[in-house]
């Protein structure tokens, strides 16, 4: 780990796709790069070792569940999130805001802050912006995320005003705190600065509404954060919607900045998006997918569990370098999944998140070349959602 502060270098753009790099304590993270979720310390069914041979350059953890278990004190103690859980490249948290908002009936919203019930025990906790800050902290993460309202969707403009005023109202209360304890650890001595180099991302919101989309990058960026984050999208709202809010909010971003979807998404999702000046990308779908026999190709998603495949002896994707591309057919990956074998987990999930991370590879070079525009509109012409009769 060094001491070096975040910096962001775009090194070059085509149309309003970029291509920067991202330097952090732990490393270097080039973009547009896609973030696997690994929600409490693990991304789920693979070892780290599968995701640096993948070439995962950055993942994501959840501060909702690490401050749950084992809790953001015991990890601390042990030198911070990377020392606990071996892993020595970049990591984002986010605030855990985005969890409790899913409680729904568990939860209570004031000015304050987020009480709540946990999902393990029913204890009841208040997250505060302080608070999310301090647990962050203490993790160690190379990227912190401010403490956000998240509300459903679709929202009336009614519903979605007051929830982006509150947020920009704990981004700066956020942005306090991290100031505190970077510039004066010792006024708060019950929070260990796990990672004296971790950033701060502030997170516009404004549901699905332009007008206060534009307000709420105004008054975050005026707050000052290393970078911005879209939150709010992928919750539900069609994709076409959720590309229009992009278009409109990306471009008032800071261009020097790094911008990052939250939450977002299916392969075109992640090509669309960067056709709109996006840089970073995290979401549960390749993993949490991968569990369910969904493997997603170049062609679109492929449901292992079908019967066409009992004795199919094609790899998942034949265009696919991967190790389960490399070493299986379809017909023993369906076998595993059908018997209930872990490792139809770990061989799934191993494909769908180096097609994610080789899809943004494709990505990182075709905009070096100025060919974006050509890898989108292949992308366009043969991947579908539907699922492949491949
Ligand atoms: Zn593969």
């Amino acid at each position: 780990m060094t001491d070096a502060p975040f910096r962001f270098t775009l090194l070059h753009q085509d149309g309003h796709a970029r291509r920067g790099e991202m330097t952090t304590p732990h490393g270097v993270v080039q973009t547009p790069a896609f973030m696997p979720v690994g929600t409490r310390g693990a991304v789920k069914a693979i070892t780290h070792r599968d995701l640096e041979d993948m070439g995962a350059e950055i993942i994501l953890g959840n501060t909702y569940h690490l401050y749950l278990k084992p809790g953001d004190d015991l990890i601390a103690r042990a030198g911070g999130l990377h020392e606990f859980m071996g892993w020595n490249r970049p990591i984002l948290t986010d605030s855990g805001g985005y969890q409790i908002f899913s409680l729904a009936d568990r939860r209570r919203i004031s000015d304050e802050g987020a009480e709540f019930r946990s999902h393990l025990d029913g204890s009841l906790h208040l997250l505060t912006p302080e608070r999310a800050t301090d647990i962050q902290a203490q993790l160690g993460s190379d990227i912190a995320m401010v403490l956000d309202e998240c509300i459903a969707t679709p929202s009336s403009l009614q519903d979605a005003r007051p929830a982006m005023e509150r947020s920009v109202r704990w981004a700066a209360r956020a942005r306090a705190r991290w100031l505190q304890l970077r510039d004066a650890p010792a006024s708060l001595p019950g929070v260990v600065v796990a990672n004296p180099g971790q950033a701060q991302f502030g997170i516009i919101q404004g549901a699905t509404h332009p007008d206060l989309r534009t307000e709420s990058v105004q008054a975050t960026v005026e707050i000052g954060f290393e970078a911005y984050a879209i939150g709010g999208l992928s919750v539900g709202e069609p994709a076409e919607i959720m590309y229009e809010v992009v278009a409109h909010t990306a471009p008032q971003l800071p261009h020097d900045r790094p911008r990052y979807l939250m939450g977002s998404g299916m392969p075109d999702d992640l090509i669309e998006s960067v056709a709109r000046g996006i840089d970073l990308f995290d979401c549960v779908l390749p993993t949490r997918n991968a569990r369910n026999g969904q493997l997603l190709t170049r062609s679109g998603p492929l449901v292992i569990k079908n019967a066409r495949y009992a004795e199919d002896p094609l790899p998942p994707d034949p265009g696919c370098g991967c190790y389960t591309c490399r070493h299986f057919s379809r017909a023993y990956l369906r076998h595993l999944y059908m018997a209930g074998e872990m490792t139809a987990a770990t061989l799934n999930t191993v494909h769908n998140l180096y097609f994610y991370l080789d899809t943004m590879r494709r990505i990182r070079e075709a905009i070096k070349f100025n060919t974006f525009e050509t890898l989108r509109l292949e992308f366009r012409r043969t991947f579908s959602r539907r699922s492949q009769r491949l």
